[in-house]
């Protein structure tokens, strides 16, 4: 590794590749899909020749690493070191499995009756978020720009402000960010606050979480909107569940200026574009088109997770096939709903009534010759999905909240001449960017059937001309345009010390 203190170090739980043993030895492979954070994340290094990335990884309960705590990279995306912070088996089950996924996951997604707060464990959540702001101040240099990434690491700015007072500290939220009549179900509020509050830039996918931030901060923190401006493009201002027709861009705290940033990842089309090209994926398209036969493909791609909204969607599919029994024999749902690791007994009873539901679908409606539902408990390459993307006649996204959804962007992305129908829950990020989806409401049984109906039903023009509109913006604001925009608005942060005191001055 390097000896050089880093000008830009990456703070996510997750490391950005995946490891395997071969031959007695670690091997680091880059991530099989082009999409997803970690690619969007990995693409800044194209640029910062210094970059470290700072992440967890089990290590046996005495707690002392049995692996190389830091290791060199290089891959596409150019060359960096990954230091990987040793946490115990304990440590991983308290601080990621219990009080992130049972206690902040719920309330971040606007679940309060799923908020489990008995296990929660916040001592160890702090000191596991200190233990990565330690391990990211190791690697940067004082005027270094750090930047944490998502809400399992919340107090991690706090910590870091403390030992680098000088650090440029930027946040970025993968997930909503919920209303503060939610958000305040949360005993650990003001500590939250006081830590996100501690950064220069926050950042979120759209205004509306943006917006729920800066509420909560000024009703319980005291802190004021400094700069106040219109929604613009991507985002639909008015008219959808998640529109916000405002955005504040900077708050003012105790003196300091906190940027604030409403940007949602965009996917990769032109990846997908060049791999729908290869003769390989032609012959893909064309086998699972010819598998399908004459009937209508719908497909929904998701992890298991009661936020995903597939409880209601099967529900959804299952009402359609008694409602219309022209449709029976005519139409098939290809199912991906990926499990979660060992351990995540937060996910257990959703996965369970998954395939409950399955189960009862293809039961009642199936025989020798047609399986109504086709479900995927685990993961389909990225490859394949993008076949069957193209393939599809439907996707269906209807999270009950989600906070962007990259599958939908990438199913339009996929699509060619005679493309398939985006069913859009309005209570995913996404939908503010893409209204000229079919946009359902999945908490209504009545929305829901209908927008089946008319997904089902459109014409061919009708989809190209929703298509085209959708098409246009997922490939002007895609994953490079967000890193322009991040980057610029992190070259807007003043180094510290240029305060409101000093703009006053
Ligand atoms: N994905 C995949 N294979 C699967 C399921 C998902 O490659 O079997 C990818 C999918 O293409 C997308 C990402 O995983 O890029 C999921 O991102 P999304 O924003 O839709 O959901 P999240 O899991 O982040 O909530």
């Amino acid at each position: 590794m390097t000896s050089r203190k880093s000008s830009f170090v990456i703070v996510y739980h997750r490391q950005p590749y995946e490891e395997a043993i071969e031959n007695g030895r670690p091997v680091f492979r880059e991530n099989k899909s082009p999409n997803g954070i970690v690619p969007a994340l990995k693409g800044f290094f194209s640029t910062a020749k210094d970059a470290v990335w700072v992440a967890w990884k089990q290590a046996p309960a005495s707690g002392k690493a049995n692996f190389e705590r830091t290791v060199r990279i290089k891959d596409s995306y150019g060359e960096y070191d990954v230091v990987r912070l040793p946490l115990t088996p304990e440590q991983v089950k308290a601080f990621y499995h219990v009080t992130s996924k049972e206690a902040l996951w719920p309330i971040l997604h606007s679940f309060p009756g799923m908020f489990n707060y008995g296990p929660a464990d916040w001592e160890n959540f702090r000191e596991v978020n200190r233990l990565f702001a330690e391990a990211a101040c190791e690697q940067a240099a004082d005027d270094a720009l750090i930047w944490v990434h998502d809400y399992n690491l919340w107090l991690v700015p706090f910590y870091i402000r403390q030992i680098k007072p000088n650090a440029r500290i930027a946040f970025f939220h993968h997930t909503p960010f919920p209303a503060p009549d939610v958000f305040n179900v949360l005993p650990w509020r003001e500590e939250i606050l006081a830590s996100l509050l501690s950064c220069d830039m926050v950042g979120f996918h759209i205004p509306r979480y943006s917006e729920n931030f800066v509420s909560v901060a000024c009703s319980l923190m005291g802190a004021t909107r400094e700069e106040v401006r219109p929604a613009e493009l991507p985002f639909h201002p008015t008219g959808v569940a998640l529109a916000e027709p405002s955005v504040t861009t900077a708050l003012a705290y105790q003196g300091r200026r906190i940027g604030i940033d409403a940007w949602p990842i965009g996917a990769n089309p032109r990846v997908i574009d060049a791999y729908l090209a290869t003769e390989k994926a032609r012959k893909r398209v064309a086998q699972i088109e010819s598998e399908i036969g004459d009937r209508r493909l719908l497909m929904s791609v998701g992890r298991v997770d009661y936020v995903k909204g597939t409880k209601e969607m099967l529900e959804a599919f299952g009402r359609l096939l008694e409602r219309r029994p022209d449709l029976r024999e005519k139409v098939k749902l290809f199912c991906v709903c990926v499990a979660p690791a060992d351990g995540m007994s937060a996910y257990r009873a959703a996965q369970r009534e998954v395939e409950r539901l399955v189960g009862a679908i293809n039961g009642k409606y199936g025989n020798l010759s047609w399986t109504p539902i086709m479900l995927s408990t685990r993961g389909v390459p990225f490859e394949e999905l993008v076949c069957y993307y193209r393939a599809a006649d439907v996707c269906l996204v209807t999270p009950l909240r989600d906070g962007l959804n990259l599958v939908a962007k990438e199913f339009i992305g996929a699509q060619g001449e005679d493309p398939g129908v985006l069913v859009l829950s309005e209570f995913a990020g996404a939908a503010v960017e893409l209204p000229e989806a079919v946009l359902v409401n999945p908490y209504s049984h009545r929305n829901m059937d209908a927008n089946l109906d008319r997904a089902l039903d459109m014409d061919c023009a009708e989809r190209q001309q929703r298509l085209a509109a959708m098409n246009e913006r997922v490939r002007r604001w895609d994953v490079d345009h967000w890193a322009t925009h991040v980057r610029e608005r992190f070259d807007g942060v003043p180094a510290v010390g240029d305060s409101l005191d000093r703009d006053a001055a």
